[in-house]
């Protein structure tokens, strides 16, 4: 018997939050967990800036801490840019790579994206590699085909399903308030976990988690998380309300 995959819902800061209102945050997230004694297993990624401030306000929790983007290389001359050891050294566990924004921003592709989660395995986080389709590709029918091409090209050869989680979201649903019907996010998310199997084998395909990410809410978090590959989410703007975040967490554990 495959053992029941552990929900996880991790908090994408993107640029926001000074140290005072990030810091408050992160307490009152790391209250609710500890309080409502949630199996919900929570991280928050804050910009690099407030990393070592929000593991302070973590301490005593159950709260990862994660970072929103890693540099491929070990160290050396990349100004602006932080290593894998760097973030471990402040005390994260996981790192976000591919997402839509740092694909369109920065042109990262998924050879890069890829050289990013090897890093970040090799460094001992776990990896949540994210992929989605534009409005255009959805549009033109292309979503299982950009989708798993994505996932071939940026989950590496040595993903287990401790170090690797993959964050589905649709680029179109992020940040928009939209989001795709139910039985669409199924489809794809059991895409994603057939095209898993295939690679990596059905015991790692069953044990590693995808989360949905793109507008997630209090008010839809619930019917995602209850989908049958739906594992969580990943939460941009409500993981910036404490209410909200909150709500998520308790909706997609027990
Ligand atoms: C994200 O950026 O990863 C995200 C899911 O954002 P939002 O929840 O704001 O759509």
């Amino acid at each position: 018997m495959t053992e029941p995959r552990r929900p996880l819902v991790a908090g994408n800061w993107k640029m926001n939050c000074l140290s005072a209102d990030g810091i408050a945050l992160a307490k009152k997230v790391a209250k609710h967990v500890t309080s409502s004694g949630t199996n919900t297993e929570v991280a928050i990624c804050p910009p690099y800036t407030l990393l070592g401030d929000i593991k302070a306000a973590l301490a005593g929790s159950d709260v990862r801490l994660g970072a929103q983007d890693c540099h491929a290389a070990e160290k050396g001359a990349h100004t602006g840019d932080i290593s894998v050891a760097m973030l471990a050294d402040v005390g994260c566990a996981m790192i976000i790579v591919g997402h839509s924004e740092r694909r369109s921003d920065h042109g990262e592709d998924d050879a890069l994206v890829r050289a990013k989660a090897v890093a970040a395995q090799a460094g001992g986080m776990t990896a949540i590699i994210c992929i989605g389709e534009t409005e255009t590709e959805r549009d033109a029918g292309q979503t299982l085909q950009v989708v798993t091409g994505q996932l071939r090209g940026s989950v590496p050869e040595g993903a287990t399903s401790a170090n690797t989680v993959i964050a589905y979201e649709p680029v179109w649903a992020i940040g928009t308030g939209r989001t795709p019907t139910i039985d669409d996010v199924q489809v794809v998310h059991a895409a994603i976990r057939s095209a898993l199997g295939k690679r990596f084998g059905d015991a790692m395909a069953a044990a590693t988690r995808v989360l949905y990410g793109g507008s997630m809410k209090p008010s839809n978090a619930a019917e995602f998380v209850a989908l049958a590959d739906v594992d969580g989410g990943l939460i941009g703007g409500a993981s910036l309300n404490v209410g909200d975040f909150s709500a998520i967490i308790d909706a997609c554990g027990s």
